[in-house]
């Protein structure tokens, strides 16, 4: 059945990328989509060439236009009517993704529920988020000005994504785009592209909307293609990658916003609630196979609390059943995306053990078929370790007894990374303030995770981890903006007092206003 299903929506998507001649098909360019969870092909579909990118940022260009006159409402009743498609695909979506990714069913499922909460949130907001700003003119010269800020759309936008939340990551960024009146052409991640083309066929063919959605399939070669076409590029990934997106958006210069990676710190002060705290770190550290951006990637315990905290988290680790969607039974931990994915965990469990790391839970692949590795407790870690300094991107859980709060700040802040952290403690206001030392884009106080899914604050990443940001609400539709500016006289005598004659007269009494104006008080004021 599962295999029908991928069949059923490869066929969709080879349909798809035929669509801009010469298809990419006729040349016979594939690639071929692996069930991370066997490591054996599900689906073969045909990629892009550079051409054929060209080819589609052409056709969304001309299609663009009307989009953009066509005003708000009517794009948000598109992306609403996008929101209903979802809803009523959620089955053979959800099972496309486990198949793609291998994660669990409900993983799979939250990816399009957290979208059908995004679509609502920008589309309730819209009109107030994109309406025209009108400021009050700031001084005496421009006071008969009437003042507007208005938000038009960068015409097209590219979306390219990784492999670990292939609907989350594309539509939320993809969604505001549209509603701001861009066109949108996403490039999905190489190993995971099946949904999100799946949703791009069902924007076009099924629900009959306007021609400002396209995905295109392939590799790096199709990502660099879409940064040579757009206007505005909004990447999730690596930071390598990032860093040549971001140097070639500057050569090109357009705007880009960077969502990179992490190496996020999770501080359990001695007062915290330790059931809790544990729990969280499990679920932050292990929902996807570790493989989240915002994953727990390390963990400070303050002393007195340490070995009752890794007590909870053992446990709550030893509960968890792994599995793949061809098992038949329920599971709550998958196999990881891809070989080198795995190889990376491999390598930091191997360098934490040569340096004296003790093995809590887990450490090793077990022997199955497909991408699997045991979710892993690593104790007795220290701040040198690979660990600790690079990101792992895996289900491993290294934990670290420091002395006091001071230190895990420290060590949490001395990374390349600055993505988010989390801080664990009974007096929410020392957590508060712990939050504002710490050098990340984002701190949830006794939680993990909660900034993703909150659309009203930002979520960047700072140093390593990136520039820019999204969500964050209005700023998460003008971000796909221009911001221009019009200002309008009110009031039209034949010619301003700074213009043109340059008198001897005009010239002194412009002097004594801008004097009036500037000096505000004091000697300077009254030598005007
Ligand atoms: P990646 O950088 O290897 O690939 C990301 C995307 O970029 C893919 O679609 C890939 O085909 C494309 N790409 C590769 N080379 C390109 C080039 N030269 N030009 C344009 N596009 C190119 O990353 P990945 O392995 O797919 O994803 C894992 C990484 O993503 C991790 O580092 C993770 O932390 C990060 N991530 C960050 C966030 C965030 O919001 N900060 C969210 C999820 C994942």
């Amino acid at each position: 059945m599962a295999r029908q299903q991928a069949a059923h929506e490869h066929r969709r998507i080879s349909s798809h990328l035929t669509a801009p001649a010469p298809g990419p098909a006729a040349r016979g360019a594939t690639l071929e989509v692996d069930d991370p969870s066997t490591g054996t092909p599900i689906a073969t579909v045909a990629t892009h060439t550079a051409g054929d990118v060209g080819a589609t940022a052409a056709r969304l260009r001309a299609a663009q236009k009307g989009w953009e006159a066509g005003g708000v409402a009517a794009r948000v009743s598109w992306v609403r009517r996008l929101r209903d498609w979802l809803l009523d695909h959620e089955d053979q979506l959800t099972t496309t993704l486990q198949q793609e990714t291998g994660k669990p069913r409900r993983e799979a499922a939250f990816e399009l529920a957290v979208c059908v909460d995004l679509i609502n949130y920008y589309a309730d907001h819209a009109e107030e988020f994109l309406a025209d700003e009108h400021p009050r003119p700031h001084g005496l010269l421009t006071a008969a000005s009437q003042l507007t800020v208005s938000y038009r759309p960068r015409p097209l936008v590219g979306v390219i994504c990784p492999w670990n939340f292939p609907l989350i990551i594309a539509l939320v960024d993809a969604v505001p785009a549209l509603i701001a009146g861009a066109a949108v052409l996403v490039k999905p991640s190489e190993f995971t592209p099946l949904a999100t083309a799946a949703v791009a066929d069902g924007w076009r063919e099924d629900l009959g909307a306007p021609d400002v959605l396209a995905v295109a399939i392939g590799a790096g070669e199709a990502g660099a293609a879409i940064v040579e076409e757009v206007d505005y590029v909004q990447f999730t990934g690596s930071t390598p990658t990032g860093r040549r997106i971001g140097a070639r958006a500057a050569e090109r210069l357009i705007p880009c916003s960077l969502e990179l990676g992490g190496k996020d710190a999770m501080i359990v002060l001695a007062d915290a609630d330790l059931d809790r705290a544990a729990n969280a770190a499990a679920w932050g550290g292990l929902f996807n196979a570790g493989q989240a951006c915002v994953s727990v990637e390390r963990i400070y315990v303050e002393a007195p609390v340490h070995d009752a905290f890794v007590t909870r988290l053992t446990a709550a680790v030893a509960r968890l059943r792994q599995g793949g969607p061809g098992d038949g039974a329920a599971f709550d931990v998958g196999a990881m995306a891809n070989a080198a994915q795995r190889q990376i965990v491999e390598r930091h469990v191997a360098d934490a053990r040569e340096r004296g790391a003790r093995i809590a839970a887990g450490g090793q692949a077990p022997a199955r078929p497909g991408w699997f590795y045991e979710p892993t407790i690593l104790l007795d870690v220290d701040h040198e370790m690979l660990c600790m300094q690079e990101e792992t991107f895996g289900p491993l859980l290294p934990v670290m007894r420091v002395a006091d709060a001071d230190e895990a700040v420290r060590l949490a802040n001395d990374s390349p990374y600055g993505l988010s952290a989390s801080v664990w403690t009974r007096d929410r206001a020392r957590g508060d303030a712990l939050a504002r030392r710490l050098d990340v884009g984002a701190v949830n106080v006794n939680d993990v995770f909660k900034n993703i899914f909150t659309f009203p604050v930002p979520q960047a990443g700072w140093k390593a981890s990136g520039i820019g940001a999204r969500l964050g609400g209005a700023a998460g539709l003008r971000k796909y903006s221009r911001a221009q500016a019009i200002t309008s006289a009110r009031v039209a005598p034949r010619a301003e007092l700074a213009w043109y004659p340059y008198t001897a007269g005009r010239d002194h009494l412009l002097r004594r206003v801008l004097r009036l104006l500037g000096a505000r008080r004091g000697r300077r004021f009254r030598k005007a």
